[in-house]
């Protein structure tokens, strides 16, 4: 699952998500982090981004998911997934 597509299944699961709705592929522990979770989703209200328009706005969604978000991103190896800001390795479910 891309970036993009980890974002939007949130909006899915929740409409106006909060700190505590993560992305799948980027680190939870950072991601709750007020410059991460919390500029994201008020920059997605200024923008206007919701369900029903998320797909007109990938695009603006995707460039900022790279400038901001890609540093959060964790690296999958054979038996662990490690974030590469933070260095918390998770385990492969
Ligand atoms: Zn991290």
């Amino acid at each position: 699952m891309s970036l993009f597509e980890s974002i939007v299944q949130v909006f899915k699961n929740n409409p106006t998500p909060t700190a505590a709705d993560v992305p799948e592929g980027v680190c939870p522990n950072c991601w709750g982090r007020n410059e991460y979770a919390g500029k994201f989703y008020e920059a997605m209200k200024n923008e206007n981004v919701d369900i029903n328009n998320i797909n007109e706005k990938k695009g603006w969604v995707q460039d900022y998911a790279d400038k901001h978000l890609s540093s959060i991103q964790l690296n999958h190896t054979d038996a662990e997934t490690v974030c590469s800001k933070c260095k918390v390795t998770y385990k492969e479910a």
